[in-house]
């Protein structure tokens, strides 16, 4: 997660960003990430998205991420927990579909 993301997370749940990190973080190459709950899905997950206004960047850009223009199969993999996603869009469809949004998000 970035700062920002720990910033709007800590003030939306009302604690300071260190009790957020040392509450509801785990680590992943020395960086923050989610820590799962003991259902093994996200922390934040009940059904819904319980910090859906301000969840992480990462999660407000899911499908279409960085790791999808290096492979495809990525797309694919996603997909296949998801219903919504097209796993047999072709790969030209899924590169271009993605790389215009990450380009609308970067210019926004
Ligand atoms: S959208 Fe992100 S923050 Fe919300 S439940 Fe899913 S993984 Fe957690």
């Amino acid at each position: 997660m970035t700062g920002q993301d720990i910033r709007l997370l800590s003030a939306y749940l009302h604690i300071s960003p260190d009790e957020f990190v040392a509450g509801f973080c785990a680590f992943s190459g020395g960086r923050p990430i989610l820590a799962q709950g003991p259902d093994g899905y996200c922390i934040f997950w009940d059904k819904v998205c319980t910090i859906h206004p301000v969840k992480p960047r990462m999660c407000k850009a899911w499908p279409y991420i960085d790791s999808v223009l290096i492979d495809t199969d990525n797309w694919r993999i996603m997909a296949g927990s998801c219903p919504g996603m097209a796993a047999d869009a072709a790969d030209d469809r899924i590169r271009a579909e993605t790389a215009a949004e990450i380009k609308k998000r970067r210019s926004s």
